[in-house]
């Protein structure tokens, strides 16, 4: 059987450009498709400083690392095709693409699903109350303000205390945002114990510990959000604009659900990165991601 291609990676954050240079090295034809005007995904959202120390041995920011790899990218024979998205993927090797003005169906020997994760909704957590404007997930607030330079509110709470809502919360406070807690269910904060360092202690991050939110108030904005204390069931009403939910990521494989059989994947279907499990430290994603990419049939 000829293909069109010999791999198809959906998704052009780290996870798939590590594994497209690595196919390519390899002699392999590689396309891969990314919906953003630029390969990069999460990492050109990232404006803080803890990535490559591994990889380039330099302390860079998401965003410089993902103009690092973009470099090599453009040296490679690697085909990006931006502003496309992965439609389908079929059991007999086809995909179908939506790019610029067209639809397009390719076939391909073998696929590597880069297409990263997804965001719990503020509307997944079962909140009370009303549904006013002022509640984003923290991806959506990064999207807003690091790649857009739009605003949002200004008294603001944190649903969650991973590395996603510390870094986002330090950097929100260093821009003039009164960030008034950070409301997490365990009795410690989550997180790397080198971004509670860095965010939330050195940005005196108020934490509420062993609580959550039960319940939004304000019609068309937020006005405020009750605050449960969850061992004692004590409630206690907190008054902000805005709330951000950072309470996990979730491997997104919706492409690659309806190939399932048995519970397994077909062998010519790799799931790599966040897609495969989540990672904190990006190094360790591209080095998989290059390894499972590599693996023979
Ligand atoms: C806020 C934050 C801070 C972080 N800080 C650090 C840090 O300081 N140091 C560190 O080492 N690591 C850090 N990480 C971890 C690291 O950056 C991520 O784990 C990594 O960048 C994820 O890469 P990925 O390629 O798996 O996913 P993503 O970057 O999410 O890329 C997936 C891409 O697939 C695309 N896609 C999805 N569906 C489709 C489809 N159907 N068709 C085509 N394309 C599709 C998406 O649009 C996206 O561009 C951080 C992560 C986050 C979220």
């Amino acid at each position: 059987m000829s293909w069109d291609v010999n791999v198809l990676v959906v998704g052009g954050g780290a996870a798939g450009m590590a594994a497209a240079l690595a196919l390519a090295e390899a002699g392999a034809s590689v396309v891969m498709a990314d919906p953003g005007e630029k390969p990069g995904g999460i990492l050109n959202r990232c404006v803080h400083r803890g990535f490559g120390q591994g990889l380039f041995g330099e302390d860079l920011t998401g965003q410089e690392y993902a103009a690092r790899f973009r470099r090599l990218l453009r040296e490679s024979s690697v085909t990006v095709r931006p502003r496309t998205t992965v439609l389908s993927i079929l059991p007999d090797r086809t995909a179908v693409l939506s790019g610029p003005g067209r639809l397009e169906k390719i076939s391909f020997e073998r696929c590597i699903l880069a297409a990263g994760s997804y965001e719990r909704t503020p509307q997944s957590l079962l909140l009370g109350g009303t549904r006013p404007a002022g509640v984003y997930t923290a991806g959506c607030v990064q999207g807003l303000v690091h790649e857009y330079g739009q605003d949002i509110g200004q008294r603001i709470v944190f649903l969650g205390s991973g590395d996603v809502g510390q870094i986002l919360a330090a950097q929100l406070a260093a821009a003039g945002k009164q960030v008034l807690a950070m409301v997490e269910q365990k009795d410690r904060p989550g997180g790397l114990p080198r971004n509670r360092r860095e965010y939330l202690e050195a940005a005196n991050i108020p934490l509420i510990l062993q609580s959550t939110v039960t319940r939004l108030h304000g019609d068309r904005h937020l006005t405020g959000v009750t605050i449960c204390h969850l061992p004692t069931g004590k409630e206690s009403f907190l008054s902000c604009d805005t709330l951000i939910t950072a309470t996990g990521l979730i491997p997104d494989r919706r492409l690659a659900d309806p190939l399932m059989k048995d519970g397994k994947l077909p062998e010519w279907l790799i799931p790599v990165g966040n897609c495969r499990r989540i990672y904190d430290i990006v190094d360790v994603l591209a080095a998989d991601s290059r390894k499972l990419a590599l693996i023979p049939q």
